[in-house]
């Protein structure tokens, strides 16, 4: 039988929790603690008060996160927040977040999962930040369209949907490059250019990436940011199940988005 506390320490050492910089308010590990007992994991996006009803009716014990309490910064804990809490502390549950540490992971992170959902074989890293890299980066011979085919089928999955800023269907993608998440951004095409990336995957960017992706003939894919961020949280879930001989449930709750 395992703990909060084991399985904390486990986590924060697979996922190289301390040594991963990260954004205020990630707040990566274990952000509440519960009376230490573990039976059932649960395991979601976002933390919010549909994940947490949910964690109650499936009566885990410890929710695993992608983005966090803290996610909005500091707030008073009124409300929702309030009841959110309220219910955690009521039924003993738990909350780890895990936010980079996740994105980047070799095995179970939302960037190379997400290779292996649109076909593709990473062969590098993208997306620097700080000391780190979050996403990856491969070559490949294959039309935009087929990875935007692939990228549509899995988004709608999960209650979203693929859009690209590209509309010619005999565009190959040769160098492409994948950052879950909010992954267009200045940082993310200035990158892209300098390395030569054809084809970036993202799951949600401004409106104004799409414009510059153009100029700079770049095409960018949005799968949602909600759906190219389920694989990492449920494979880490699955692979605790394995692991530790517990029970685990993934908590869907799409945004659209
Ligand atoms: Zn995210």
């Amino acid at each position: 039988m395992t703990s909060v506390p084991e399985i904390t320490t486990y986590l924060d050492d697979l996922l190289g929790t301390a040594k991963v910089p990260d954004y205020a308010g990630a707040m990566n590990g274990l952000q509440l603690a519960n009376s230490g007992v573990l039976t059932r994991v649960a395991a979601c996006v976002d933390f919010s008060s549909r994940a947490v009803m949910r964690a109650v009716e499936e009566k885990a014990d410890f929710l695993m996160v992608h983005h966090g309490m803290f996610w909005g910064g500091t707030k008073p804990i009124t409300g929702a927040a309030y009841r959110r809490l309220r219910m955690l502390l009521d039924n003993d549950i738990a909350v780890y977040a895990s936010h980079l540490p996740l994105d980047r992971h070799p095995i179970f992170g939302n960037n190379v999962l997400l290779c292996r959902e649109l076909g593709l074989t990473p062969s590098g890293e993208f997306a620097r930040y700080k000391d780190i890299a979050i996403g990856v980066s491969g070559e490949s011979d294959v039309a935009t369209a087929d990875i935007l085919a692939k990228a549509r089928r899995f988004a709608r999955v999960h209650g979203g949907d693929a859009i690209s800023t590209f509309a010619n269907e005999a565009r190959r993608t040769r160098k492409w490059a994948i950052c879950t998440g909010a992954g267009a951004s200045a940082e993310t095409l200035q990158e892209a250019a300098m390395s030569g990336i054809d084809t970036l995957i993202v799951g949600e960017g401004p409106h104004w990436t799409a414009v510059e992706a153009n100029e700079l003939d770049i095409a960018i894919i949005y799968a949602g940011h909600y759906a190219t961020e389920t694989l990492g949280v449920f494979a880490v879930a699955e692979h605790l199940s394995q692991r530790f001989s517990i029970d685990w449930i993934p908590i869907h709750a799409p945004t659209g988005l």
